[in-house]
């Protein structure tokens, strides 16, 4: 990489030597989104409340963060960009507005590789509305069949929730063969764009989905703060999720109306300091040439990759090629429990991921009762990758 950015993150100057490979789980925040943030939270009022100068510029400031979200999506405007606490909640808040559109009878597809996040909402919505799920399966190589779109996707179709890529494999999603599924049909997308974002800005409009949710702390922003970005048209005919302040038009004794998106689903006080925060975080990707980033992430995936594959108790758990493929890689080790791998890397200062990864239906779609993962953001190196290797080689020595 031609540009230094280690410097960029506050989190390097304080432990230099850790070996950060935890980024699906959480990003490390960058200077100028903590900057940002702090400014904010000390000079703070609320927004859309009070006509003295330091609440019109909080409200400015939440109004500029929200088009610095925008620009970054390439949404349309910036009334499609709904501000929530996090991914999590962008996908609850669809499966409530949106699943409040559906009757008894009408399916929602998802896939085997969802996330929680994206599958327990809609079983939940199952049980209220009595919608049925069809699930996409993955291949043994944990890509979703999206040559099942064919037979899955029906005419009682009204939405596909999708995970843009997983946070378990790495594997990024055909989206245009999910959207022409959907379309053919007359369904609406859902991505889970959480794993996606940390890897450069995403074209929502190349894409071609209705909705596409992210959280802040996993693309360089603050925690507590996320988005839902939704199409004009589809966002002004959901119900709101959320009630109270903020999200009305006029209320009385009676009855109320709600006001138009977004700020009908940001009901109270909105996550303002942290929004700020992330809209100064995607100000800064943007400046970022991502061919090369793509291309230096990918030299250090494949590194990590042909480590691993000379281990012959490891079993890769996603991909082995580098083809629509995220630096996300999660593998098992064949008699021991991927805590211990975690343990006995953690003390050398290697900071990975073990579990279910909160994506139980893929694990047991591949066989798995756990796995250990690695994940690579822009600001790793090579010495990251060896110090990985090395330590899941001593590993392997004091568990076998
Ligand atoms: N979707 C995917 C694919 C994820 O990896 C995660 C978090 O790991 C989420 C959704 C939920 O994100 P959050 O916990 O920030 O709400």
């Amino acid at each position: 990489m031609t540009i230094a950015l280690r410097e960029q993150f506050p989190f390097y100057a304080a432990r230099a030597a850790c070996h950060y490979l935890d980024n699906a789980a959480t990003s490390q925040i960058h200077s100028q989104a903590l900057a940002a943030m702090v400014g904010q939270e000390s000079h703070r009022a609320n927004v859309h409340r009070s006509p003295y100068r330091l609440a019109e510029a909080a409200t400015q400031a939440y109004g500029d963060a929200r088009a610095k979200v925008a620009r970054f999506l390439n949404a349309a405007s910036c009334a499609e960009v709904v501000f929530t606490s996090g991914a999590t909640a962008s996908l609850n808040l669809v499966a409530y507005s949106f699943g409040e559109t559906l009757k008894a009878g009408d399916e929602v597809v998802l896939s085997a590789a969802e996330h929680h996040s994206n599958f327990v909402p809609w079983l939940r919505l199952k049980e209220r509305a009595g919608i049925c799920l069809r699930i996409l399966p993955v291949l043994p190589n944990g890509r979703i069949d999206t040559a099942r779109l064919q037979d899955l996707v029906t005419e009682r179709c009204r939405l596909i929730a999708i995970t843009h890529c997983s946070n378990v494999t790495g594997a990024v999603t055909d989206v245009a063969a999910v959207v022409a599924a959907a379309r053919a049909v007359g369904a609406k997308v859902l991505l889970d764009g959480a794993q996606q974002v940390q890897h450069g800005p995403v074209d929502v409009a190349a894409l071609g989905a209705d909705f596409y949710a992210f959280s802040s702390h996993k693309c360089f922003g603050p925690t507590g703060v996320g988005v839902l970005w939704g199409k004009k048209a589809m966002l002004a005919l959901l119900p709101p999720f959320l009630s109270g302040g903020g999200m009305v038009g006029s209320v009385s004794l009676e009855t109320a109306t709600f006001a138009a998106p977004p700020a009908r689903f940001e009901a109270g006080t909105p996550p303002v300091g942290q929004a700020i925060g992330l809209g100064a975080a995607v100000d800064w990707m943007m400046t970022l040439p991502w061919a090369e980033i793509h291309r230096y992430e990918s030299m250090l995936l494949a590194r990590l990759l042909a480590g691993l594959a000379v281990f012959p108790a490891v079993r890769l758990i996603g991909p082995a090629d580098l083809h629509a493929r995220l630096p996300i890689v999660s593998f098992e080790v064949a008699g021991i429990h991927p805590h211990d791998v975690c343990q006995v890397l953690g003390e050398r200062e290697v900071a990975l991921r073990g579990g279910h990864h909160c994506a139980q239906p893929l694990l047991a779609a591949l066989g798995s009762e756990g796995a250990t993962r690695a994940s690579l953001a822009l600001y790793n190196d090579q010495a990251d990758v060896d110090a990985f290797l090395n330590g899941l080689e001593h590993a392997l020595k004091v568990l076998s």
